[in-house]
């Protein structure tokens, strides 16, 4: 109504993105509209070559752009731990402690009834899978200290600990109601330190 049809589209596609309201979609739309043109198809490109260049890891299910990913290949790294995070971000955020010498697991999510989230939408099963040959002797809970990623955790450990698995939670170094990523590293390798079994 207000903009030309194709001002229109673009806001429409830059305000569905996380944490972009149409006030800012509207302001990301005319900043991109008065940059230069090689700007604007240099930032559509690498949207697009993210989607099409990565998939997730067949082992850890972490994004990747080679499968299995750098850390399931990398073999200085310990076989015998393996970190449960919920989301890609949380592996960067811990990967930067340089602490953990293990391998990972991403769930892409934490169990959520209310939205509609359960077990079955989560990596679990893939989880699982990886237990099967006796390396792994130790998963480290790392879900968010939250609601959802304490009963993500609980669950995990109740399926994990009859297979003869050392099951730990990192400890709450960090804030309750926090999110991983956006703890300092302090925090991060204090949590980690601080793990316990459950
Ligand atoms: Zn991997």
């Amino acid at each position: 109504m207000y903009y030309a049809e194709p001002v229109a589209k673009l806001i429409e596609e830059l305000a569905k993105l996380p944490g972009i309201g149409p006030k800012t979609a509207q302001r990301l739309a005319f900043h991109l509209l008065n940059s230069p043109r090689e700007e604007g198809v240099a930032l559509a490109r690498a949207i697009v070559e993210a989607k099409d260049k990565t998939r997730y890891c067949s082992v850890c299910c972490n994004i990747t752009e080679q499968d299995p990913c750098h850390v399931c290949t990398d073999t200085a790294r310990k076989r015998g731990i393996l970190c449960v995070v919920e989301e890609p971000r949380d592996v960067v955020a811990l990967e930067k402690t340089r602490e953990f010498k293990g391998l990972y697991h991403v769930l892409h999510g934490a169990i959520s009834p209310m939205d509609g989230i359960g077990p079955e939408n989560l990596r679990i099963k893939e989880l699982l899978g990886r237990m099967g040959d006796g390396t792994v002797q130790e998963v480290v809970l790392a879900t968010n200290p939250n609601v959802e990623g304490e009963a993500t955790a609980m669950y995990i450990a109740r399926l994990l600990k009859p297979m003869g698995i050392k099951v730990t939670r990192i400890a709450h170094g960090l804030p309750v109601g926090g999110d991983l990523e956006y703890a300092d590293e302090v925090t991060l390798i204090r949590a980690f330190e601080g793990r316990r079994e459950i």
